[in-house]
């Protein structure tokens, strides 16, 4: 698979044109950020923790009956995936009261919600990813009513499934960010799933397995990464 022209580069990922039609090369790089960039960092081997279970949970979603943008692990930082007409939406679920939700809000931190509860931010780090509601989604036509809809009840599913499996390593799924994206009209998961987009508690401790490790010096980074990759892939995952 022959990498192609650089479209896009975020703060943690670099999308590439593949030689094949449809098909971009989404390379996860060791580069980490915070505070919307305000503070960063480069950690050996953080890329490929985090492709390795993204990878892993695409597959699993799939499998599960969930569209994703993943068609394969083309090497140990590199994903193959479709091209979507992405979506500016962060859409995030909150099975427990963390990060900016009790910053903002009069939850007691790790307070359950039952059912659990769908934000959508904007995704626009110049404006800080506002929270948005229906109306604005509508009034900026970011989506119609039904693709609303679906992607709740879609954000819930996939909910389930990784907070299902999750439990299963001793891990609680305290919230996750997804971001969707369109091809031929139809929704389909796309971005990732790793450490950096998830809050990941274990449940015998409560504590952080993910990038609130590095956003409040919480520990080493790299090693918790390393271990949570291995503890969610049951050891398929190589730095
Ligand atoms: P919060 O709103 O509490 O900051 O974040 C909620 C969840 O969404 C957390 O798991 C967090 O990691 C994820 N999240 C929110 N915004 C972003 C973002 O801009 N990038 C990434 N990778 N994850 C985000």
């Amino acid at each position: 698979m022959k990498r192609g022209e650089l479209l896009y580069k975020g703060k943690a990922k670099s999308v590439y044109l593949s030689d094949k039609p449809g098909s971009l090369l989404m390379e996860f790089r060791d580069d980490i950020t915070a505070f919307d960039g305000g503070k960063r960092d480069a950690l050996e081997s953080k890329g490929a923790y985090n492709c390795c279970v993204s990878s892993f949970f695409f597959k699993m979603l799939e499998r599960g009956g969930i569209k994703t943008h993943c068609l394969g692990k083309i090497n140990r930082n590199t994903l193959l995936v479709q091209s979507l007409e992405m979506i500016p939406i962060e859409v995030i679920v909150r099975n427990r009261a963390a990060g900016s939700v009790i910053k903002n809000f009069s939850f007691e931190e790790g307070q359950l919600f039952e059912p659990p509860i769908i934000v959508l931010d904007l995704k626009d780090d110049s404006r800080h990813d506002p929270m948005l509601n229906d109306d604005l989604i509508f009034a900026l036509k970011l989506l119609t009513r039904s693709e609303l809809e679906q992607i709740r009840g879609i954000a819930l599913r996939i909910n389930q499934i990784l907070s299902e499996y999750l439990a299963t390593c001793g891990i609680i799924l305290v919230d996750f960010k997804m971001e969707f994206g369109r091809n031929r009209g139809e929704l389909i998961l796309g971005d990732e799933l790793s450490m950096d987009s998830m809050r990941l508690w274990d449940a015998k401790t409560n504590q952080s397995m993910d990038k609130d490790v590095y956003r409040f010096n919480k520990g080493n980074v790299i090693a918790t990464y390393k271990a949570v990759a291995q503890k969610i892939t049951r050891d398929q995952c190589e730095g």
